[in-house]
């Protein structure tokens, strides 16, 4: 058995698609597992279409996937010599025959083409009854470039590739790829025909049914080890209902045979589910790494890193992805808060309100030590005193200095946001309850 060669070979005629990208992985995992190789062929034949800054968005999202190749890549635009030779030789065995400026190849008319699918088993196609496979076929067009087809068999030989796993989609290429190895003298791959991702209504998965590039998800706070454990998920599983499967592990037990016939539909809250067990798995400094630049395109930059990793650690259990943490823990950046009406109204429930939040913000101002316990305690003696229950008065002092109903831990909230902040937050507060009552409500 000759090792395992498997290649990847993208158009850079636009981003890396989410399904290119599982593409891509299932190749990768296989090679891995196999201990085989794994390349990279950059089919740029198309010259008006192909384009720089798509190459390099293809190459930067395998990278941050963690999908690394063998070798230097490989581009089709380079080897047109070869292609050229390749095809000089079938004209001059009379298998092809020049076209005008073009180059056609003999297809055979009758009988079948047929191959085992290492999933779908034998798939054969009558050579009669398929009207594309009928015409010769066209390997060099007027323009001097190699067809898809063609660049693909002489590259695919060429490689020494054994295993072409590709999309579904490419089933009817097949038929019109075998003859093409046969007439070059070529032992055909092993070919696996892996199903379309496809979106909740089951239809291919495109833009409609949300992102579809790999640069949005990372963009989004993805991690990219959440997403390389999902997408080894769509259409394939290691068995025992295991969702979280990190790298190693899936390289371990990944099995192409394994992979699903069906069309496999993406689940965005899944997704997002696996994404937060990653986030929590993350050690504070590394997660605080990863959030700085969502920070910084915010505008809010930190310099205190103890704070900041405190910070962190406070919302670790709550995000779900990277590019949440700026939004949900935007009052602590913020100078200004802003109360939503609903939070609003909770200040007007209560008439003891205007005075408890006077009564805390001189508490605040006096305490020595701004840390969590010792603002707890004191907070607990001042509710005590004012009569009023830690819900009666922690609720509406949320709202006061964070402008929102839903916080982290109160306390801890507290002590990140700084005695500045606290205190002044909580005479605005007390302000605003007051104009508003006077006002005669909200
Ligand atoms: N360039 C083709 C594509 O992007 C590759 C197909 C193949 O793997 O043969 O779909």
């Amino acid at each position: 058995m000759p090792s395992v060669k498997v290649r990847f070979a993208p158009s850079p005629t636009g981003f890396l698609h989410i399904g290119s990208a599982r593409t891509a992985l299932f190749n990768w995992l296989f090679a891995r597992h196999e201990q085989g190789q794994f390349f990279l062929r950059i089919e740029d034949t198309d010259k008006e279409r192909s384009k720089k800054e798509f190459l390099d968005e293809i190459l930067e999202s395998l990278k941050w996937l963690g999908l690394d190749w063998d070798g230097e890549p490989v581009f089709q635009s380079a080897r047109t010599a070869f292609y050229r030779q390749t095809a000089e030789k079938l004209i001059g065995k009379n298998l092809a025959y020049p076209e005008e400026n073009a180059v056609r190849f003999r297809m055979p008319k009758t009988g079948k083409v047929a191959f085992q699918d290492l999933l779908h088993g034998q798939i054969e196609f009558d050579l009669t009854q398929h009207i594309s496979l009928a015409e010769d076929l066209v390997i060099f067009k007027s323009d001097g470039s190699p067809t898809y087809n063609f660049a693909v068999v002489c590259d695919d030989a060429d490689m020494g590739i054994t295993h072409v796993i590709r999309g579904d989609d490419h089933i009817s290429n097949t038929p019109k790829q075998l003859p093409l190895y046969e007439a070059l003298g070529f032992r055909p791959p092993v070919f696996c025909h892996i199903p379309l991702i496809l979106g909740e209504d089951r239809s291919r998965m495109s833009k409609r049914h949300g992102a579809t590039a790999i640069r949005e998800y990372q963009e989004a706070g993805c991690l990219s080890e959440a997403l390389v454990n999902y997408l080894s998920l769509l259409g394939w599983s290691p068995g025992n209902n295991q969702e979280i499967i990190g790298r190693d592990e899936l390289i371990q037990k990944f099995e192409l045979r394994r992979v699903l016939k069906t069309g496999a539909v993406f689940n965005k809250e899944k997704l997002e589910w696996l994404n937060g067990q990653y986030v929590r798995k993350l050690a504070i400094p590394d997660l605080t790494d990863k959030l700085v630049p969502y920070l910084e395109k915010r505008g809010y930059a930190v310099s205190d890193r103890a704070w900041l990793e405190r910070l962190v650690l406070l919302f670790q259990e709550r995000i779900f992805s990277l590019a949440q943490f700026p939004d949900l823990a935007q009052f602590f950046f913020e100078d200004k808060i802003t109360y939503n009406d609903e939070a609003a109204k909770e200040f007007l429930k209560d008439g003891r309100l205007a005075k408890a939040f006077e009564s805390y913000a001189a508490l605040l101002e006096g305490l020595g030590d701004f840390n969590t316990k010792t603002i707890e305690e004191k907070s607990r003696t001042l509710m005590k005193d004012l009569g009023m229950s830690g819900k009666e008065f922690i609720h509406p002092c949320r709202v006061a200095v964070t402008g929102r109903s839903v916080s982290p831990g109160f306390f801890e909230t507290v002590s990140l946001l700084g005695k500045e902040k606290a205190v002044e937050r909580l005479r605005q507060a007390a302000q605003f309850v007051q104009k508003k009552r006077a006002e005669g409500g909200i």
